[in-house]
């Protein structure tokens, strides 16, 4: 039996590039897709937010001379592009899903809304909601953080390259510590980087639990729907 019956799942567009550090690796892509059938069959609802980092960042791209507004509508494109090369993974290994766009885009995917998510996902089909909050100065964390409320996920899982949420940054400091479960008031305070501020507030607010961890080890995401303490968990 499943721990949650109702997910968000986030991806950022960076673990979508695995070794290649941009664009997208197939292999990665064909793994992550496996994982979600996994979760499918375990009798899990799932939604899914991807990021688009590894195409394009609307901030990095101002600091190189591009209207902002514009940069963040491209990286909200890039979004719909890593979502349709997911889509196009679960075909493949058979998985029925559905994507939804924040911005109207047809025939590409259907506009967001969230009975559709939910009608989706009753079917059993994964709803990737593609475009972030479809809106600028926004993240796809945010995107995440508001779709997971709409939806009425049990929990976002956020997969990362990490297995959790440290006292310090592990990949720079070695003495950085893990934490099973943090509440969100710490996760301020200390200035952890778990998420941006918008969107650890959005979940904060409304009481959506964030479960953080390494999504690049095959297998992980079954564990965390298994209650299996891989990660650390963000909580009131
Ligand atoms: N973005 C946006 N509004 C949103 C979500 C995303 O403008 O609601 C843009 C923004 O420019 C962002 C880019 O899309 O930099 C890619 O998203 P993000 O940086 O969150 O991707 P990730 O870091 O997860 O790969």
């Amino acid at each position: 039996m499943a721990k949650f019956k109702r997910i968000l799942l986030k991806l950022s567009g960076e673990s979508l590039a695995g070794e290649k550090k941009q664009g997208i690796d197939e292999e990665r892509l064909a793994e992550y897709a496996r994982q979600i059938k996994e979760a499918v069959e375990m009798g899990v609802q799932v939604g899914i937010v991807i990021g688009g980092g590894n195409i394009f960042r609307g901030l990095s791209g101002a600091g190189k001379g591009f209207d902002r507004v514009k940069g963040d509508q491209m990286g909200m494109c890039a979004t719909v592009i890593n979502s349709l090369a997911l889509s196009s993974a679960l075909d493949a290994i058979g998985q029925p899903n559905r994507v939804l766009t924040a911005i109207g885009m047809e025939p590409i995917g259907e506009l967001y809304s969230k009975w559709k998510a939910i009608s989706a996902m009753e079917r059993g089909e994964v709803a990737i909601m593609s475009g972030g909050t479809g809106c600028p100065y926004f993240t796809t964390d945010t995107g995440s953080s508001l779709r997971g409320i709409e939806i009425e996920a049990d929990v976002m899982l956020k997969g990362t390259r990490v297995d959790g949420v440290y006292t310090a940054d592990p990949e720079k400091d070695p003495a950085a510590t893990k934490f099973p479960s943090i509440t969100y008031a710490e996760v301020i305070s200390r200035g952890l980087k778990v998420m941006d501020i918008t969107a650890t507030a959005m979940c904060m607010q409304n009481n959506l639990p964030i479960y953080v961890f390494n999504m690049d080890i095959v297998g992980n995401l079954r564990r965390v729907l298994e209650g299996e303490l891989v990660g650390t968990l963000v909580h009131n």
